[in-house]
Parts: structure tokens; sequence; C-alpha cells
């Protein structure tokens, strides 16, 4: 076979496969394992080793063990209920094979009297005899017994005798596919080949050898595979010509002027990153990556001015009304009284949609505010030059591309999130933009302390509250929900909401899921507007919403969390130049591995810091929810522990891309890893 047929081989439908039927087929799709290649990655958690036989006289009850007898006497009773039985022997001694639910002739099939047969499974004894109870392996060929079984965590309906079976049908037929990486790249790996590393990582023998050779050339594979469809992606945004834009840096300081601090270096930095961008006649595509309370949104709404006054439009998304509102306010109070700055409302009526919509075909409205709406299939631009998207590090990689491609050739693309994560995840799930990075905070901002409560110290809390509500300061009170699966679980959050107000009449309010959206924004306003004191809420507030004069939150059950999303909560806080305070209150007093994870976050408010310690305790994928984003997850790479790996895969990536090096070879590679829409039209 070519090299094609052979990793179309790989690609192939489980049914191709012996003992692989339509209804074992539809088990294996439900766990998203759709053909032979997918099943490679269903890694064996050990193995039962059948390999060495024993005589009967020396077998050990109550463990796996594999005998050669031979079947000497049938018994098949007419009572139902009752199983069948066979007497069988060796030379040292008799054993009975006992079958529940069997049929006759198909004991008397695979147990022919008088054949040598080999059986394997777990030793009973009963009434002075050995006894094998419905045993899984029997066969003339002992060979096909004596061997290292491997143990799946199963798939329901599918037994692990079949799945030995599928896979061993595998490994045996796996294609050796031409090496896709380069001479220099595979002696990093002591030049093993994919075939066989796909071989060891089912050899019972190598179960749980991450560090190994084999194991982190798969590893590598799969984070080049990611890079090359990134890159591809880059250069296919790269090549889109663009009317560039043209401004003068003069109107934008008018506006840098307005403000009542000065920008920190990095927020300088980035802004001319992105004019530099908006400036090009290449398509821009960024992200702009900050910590919460970094400063993003005036370094986004500076980029907006200047696409205006270069006489394009703007629109600016954010994943809540109320964040939209907030940056929509914001660039009425900063931006010139003749630009058209529009705010676009779920709950705007049908006459004044209509009247938006209208002057935004006809380029009279220079800049809109909203969220996903602005961006509906009706929505029709006249002459769009900036899309703007604030906190949706949830868009993976199709979304963008198919936002990139909305808005035309024109358009150019910010994206902004807060969420910190390692620089090796970053180049995974952004490495198809360009990276802007506010890493410092504006300088006059104190560090939020944090502290630890058990839930039995609540009076002390209350003094505290007490005590900074006196000197005019707001506060967040936060309960997890009690029962994550059960999303409007808000008992806790009510609980706590009557008992608050009978301490503080008339200055506690309460949000929850439950709670509508209209009455939310009511709430947030008013709580915004220093109205009241204390906003007890599970966590449905979103990240993003700058509440300046609230400086202390209180975090209930806070084991419920993980730590970066402590460090996104506590991000509610500390945004003036206040004094702020983060209490995580806990139940019981904390294990030894939880006061680690607690200390981190006290030591530090650098959420990539956080990020990186807390995905070393518990593993990336459930950092953050990324497991159920639907963002890249790897198979075996970790970003973690393979960092060295992304870094190989970074370097080997830049040095392609400079020497504009031919990249068919990787094909099969790019076909067999990542099968998004996106990459058909690549190579
Ligand atoms: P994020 O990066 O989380 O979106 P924001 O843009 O909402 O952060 O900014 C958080 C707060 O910090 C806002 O109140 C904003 O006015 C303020 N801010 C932004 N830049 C500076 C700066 N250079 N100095 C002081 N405060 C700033
Ligand atoms: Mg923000």
């Amino acid at each position: 076979m070519d090299n094609k047929s052979n990793y179309k081989y790989l690609l192939s439908d489980l049914t191709s496969l012996k003992g692989v039927g339509i209804k074992t087929a539809n088990l294996l799709k439900r766990k998203k394992i759709n053909n032979i290649f997918d099943l490679l990655w269903k890694l064996p958690k050990s193995y039962t080793d059948r390999s060495v036989s024993s005589k009967i006289k020396d077998l050990k009850i109550g463990e796996n063990q594999t005998i050669t007898i031979s079947p000497q006497k049938y018994s098949f009773p007419r009572i139902r209920n009752l199983p069948n039985k066979v007497l069988c022997s060796d030379d040292t001694g008799e054993i009975d094979l006992i079958f529940f639910n069997s049929y006759e002739g198909y004991v008397r099939k695979i147990l022919p009297i008088g054949k040598e047969i080999t059986v394997s499974g777990k030793i009973g004894f009963f009434r002075n005899k050995y006894q094998l109870t419905n045993p899984k392996y029997i066969s003339e060929d002992s060979s096909l017994i004596k061997q290292k079984h491997n143990t799946y965590s199963l798939t329901e309906g599918i037994s692990e005798k079949l799945y030995n079976k599928i896979i061993n049908q595998i490994i045996n037929k796996l294609p050796i596919l031409n090496e896709w990486h380069s001479n220099k790249i595979i002696k990093n790996f002591d030049n093993i080949n994919w075939n066989e590393s796909i071989k060891k990582l089912h050899s019972p023998e190598t179960i749980g050898n991450y560090k190994k050779n084999f194991y982190r050339r798969l590893a590598y594979d799969e984070i080049f595979s990611t890079f090359l469809v990134n890159s591809e992606i880059r250069k296919k945004i790269k090549k889109i010509k663009k009317k560039n834009k043209i401004f003068l840096e003069k109107n934008q300081n008018e506006i840098i002027d307005k403000l009542d601090f000065s920008l920190t270096n990095d927020q300088k930095n980035t802004l001319e990153e992105i004019n530099k961008d908006l400036c090009s006649s290449k398509k821009m595509f960024r992200l702009l990556q900050g910590d919460v309370g970094s400063g993003k949104t005036i370094v986004s709404l500076l980029a907006a001015f200047n696409t205006i006054i270069s006489g394009f439009q703007v629109s600016v998304m954010a994943p809540t009304e109320i964040l939209a509102r907030q940056h929509y306010n914001l660039a009425k109070k900063l931006f010139p009284k003749n630009l058209n700055i529009q705010f676009i409302s779920g709950k705007s009526d049908y006459k004044t949609k209509k009247n938006i919509l209208n002057k935004l075909s006809t380029n009279e409205i220079d800049i809109i505010f909203g969220t996903h709406a602005i961006f509906q299939k009706k929505v029709t631009y006249k002459n769009l030059g900036l899309i703007i998207i604030d906190e949706q590090h949830k868009f993976g990689v199709n979304q963008r591309k198919k936002l990139s491609d909305k808005g035309g050739n024109n358009c150019d693309i910010l994206l902004m999130t807060a969420t910190p994560i390692p620089r090796t995840l970053t180049m995974t799930m952004y490495g198809d933009m360009d990276l802007s990075i506010i890493a410092e905070k504006p300088k006059l901002r104190k560090p939020i302390k944090t502290y630890s409560k058990l839930e039995s110290k609540i009076n002390d809390v209350i003094k505290f509250v007490k005590k900074e509500i006196k000197v005019g300061n707001q506060i967040f009170w936060v309960c997890p929900l009690i029962d994550e699966s059960k999303k409007l679980d808000h008992s806790s959050a009510v609980k706590k909401f009557e008992y608050l107000k009978k301490l503080f009449p008339n200055q506690v309010s309460l949000l929850h899921g439950k709670t509508n959206i209209e009455e939310k924004e009511i709430i947030l306003n008013s709580f915004l507007k220093n109205e009241f004191k204390i906003l007890v809420s599970t966590t449905i507030i979103e990240v993003g919403i700058d509440f300046p004069n609230a400086n202390v939150i209180i975090i209930e059950n806070a084991n419920k969390f993980g730590l970066s999303q402590l460090h996104q909560l506590r991000g509610r806080v500390g945004r003036g130049d206040k004094e702020s305070t983060c209490i995580l209150m806990f139940k019981s007093n904390l294990s030894d591995n939880a006061k680690k994870r607690i200390n981190i976050l006290k030591e530090s408010n650098d959420g990539f810091y956080i990020s990186e310690e807390d995905m070393k305790i518990r593993g990336f994928g459930d950092i953050l929810g990324f497991k159920q984003s639907g963002i890249k997850n790897f198979k075996l790479a970790d970003p973690i522990h393979n960092k060295d790996l992304f870094l190989l895969a970074e370097k080997e990536m830049k040095r392609i891309e400079q020497s504009n090096e031919d990249i068919s070879k990787f094909k099969p590679l790019i076909k067999l890893y990542d099968r998004a829409d996106i990459i058909n039209d690549i190579a």
C-alpha cells in the first residue's frame, strides 16, 4: 500500500474491523471514537498476565490463571438455572468448568472431549474441587491466551475481550507511515517512528511510561500538527489585502488626555502594535491578552477611535449586555460628541432596532456596542473596519475563523481575553492569531489582600463588613451553587441574602440564575451607583464588569472553585485605587493539599502564575473548564509536563515558516490529527 492508502486506512470506519458490527461501532461513536485512528488513543490502564500457565495441582484460588486441560465429561442438567458443567483434567488433577446461561452446543464446540484446550480465568474452589466459572478465555491455540491482556476502562456494552481483540487487530495491521518530521527533530526521540511508537503505547510492558521516547514522540506529533494548522490559518489571513487605515496619533492623544490616569507602558506598547496593524495593508487578526483589571478596554477603544477617524465603522461585542453597555458608556464619555455611538440591546423595541440597522447599513453609525446580536445575518455594515470582541475565551478556532471571514476583507479583528493561561497553552489555543500581552497592572493599584476563614467565624467577617460599609465601601458576597449539575440551585445565596438582610436592612440585594435579565441589569446598575452596599450572588456576575467602588469580595465554600476561577472572581474587586480584600470561607479545616493551593492565591495576584501553579497540581484540563469548552483537547500532550516539546514545536514551526519549506509531507499528520473543517482546504 502507498502512504496515502495507509493513512486513509487509519481513518476508515470501525465496522471494517473484524468483530465490530454496527452496534459496537455506535457504542464507540458515542464516545467520539469514529474510526480506527481514534481507537489508538484508547489506552490500556493495566494488564493481566496470562502468559504463564500452571498445573492444576499448583492452582491458586482467587487468582487469574491459565491452564491447559483436556475435557473429560459433560453434564448438561435439564433443570432451568442450573449451569452446564464440564469436568476437565491434566496429569496432576481435575477441575470443573462451569457455564451459566450457555447452550449445550456451544459448550460441546469449544470444549471437545479429549482435545487439549487452554483456558484462563479466576480460579474458584467448591466441594473439594477446583472450578472455573464462565472462563473468559478458551482456545485450542494456547498462544492466543498466553499473553499479557490489557485492561481498558470499558465502554458500556463492550467487553474487555472484544477491546483486546479489536486493538490487537489494529496493532497487527498498523501501517508504516512515511516519516513527516525532519531527521533533526526525530533525533530528539531516539529516531523512533510513528508505527513503533503506537505499538509501544499499547504494549503491556510500557503502560504509563510517559517520559519515554515513544510517548514523547507521539505527544510532539499532536502538538506540531496543532501548530501547523494554526500557522496555515495565519498565513491565509496574512495573504488578505485590505484598505489600510490612515489616522494621526494626535487625535488619539486628545482622548488619552481626558483620562484621569496615564497609560501603563504595556498599554502603550500594545496600542502601538494594534495601530501598526490597522495602518498596514494586511488584515489584522490579533489577541489582546491581559489579566483581569490590566486595562484592556481603553486600549481597544483607542484603536476603535483611530479606525473611526480613518472613515470606517467599528463593532464591539461583549458576552453580556451589561458589559457591552459599560463599554458603550465609556465611549460616550471619551469620544467626541460628533461621533454616532450606539448600543443595541435585546430589549430595544422593534422600531429602535430597525432604525439602528438602517443606519449601520448607510454608514451613519460610527460604532456599535452589543452582544452577539450585532453579528446576526440581517445586520449589514456599510464600511466595517474593525471588530472588537471582549472576553470571548470560549471561542474556538472554528468560530474565530468564521468571524474573520465575516466583516469582509477590510475588517480588522481584535479579540480580548483575561483568561490567564501558561504560554504553552496560549501558543496552542491562539496560535492562529498575533498576540499582544499586557503583563503589568496599573501602578497605583494595591494588591488584593486575601484571607481564609472558617465559616464558624462568620461573626468576624460581619464585623469587618460593617467597618467597610461605614467608610463607604461596597461588598460582593458570592455563594456557589450547591449542586453544580443543577444550574438553578441557588438556595445558599437565598439563605445568605435573608440572613444579611436582617443585619443590614435596605443595604442588601440578591442576584442569581433565576433573576431575569431586566431585573439583573437594574440591580447591577444600582450597585454601580452605590445605592446599596452588599450584593449577594451566585457566580453569575460576569467577568469584565468594572465596579470601582466595590473593594471587598467574600467567597463562601471556596473549595468548590478552582484557583483560576477564584482569581477571576477576586478580580471583580481591586480595580479602583482603594485597598481591597478577598475573604475565602471554608466549611471545615483545609487539607494540606488545599492549603498549598490557597497559599498560591494568597501569595500572588498574577493570574498567569496562579494558573500555571494550579495546573501543576491539577492538570490542565480542569482549569476554567477547558474540557467542556471544546477547546483543543490533547490526547497525550500536556502543556505543563511537555513544555519542552511545545517549545521545540514552536521553534521548528518558525524555521519552516521562515524558510518557506514545503509542508505537503505533513499532510498525513494534519489529516490524522486535526480533522476540523477549517483544514479541508489546506495542503
Ligand atoms: P480589563 O483588562 O480587565 O478589561 P479594564 O479595562 O476594565 O480591565 O480596566 C480596569 C480598571 O482599571 C478600569 O476602572 C480602568 O479605568 C482602570 N485603568 C485602566 N488603565 C489604567 C491605568 N493605566 N491606570 C489606572 N487605572 C487604569
Ligand atoms: Mg475587560
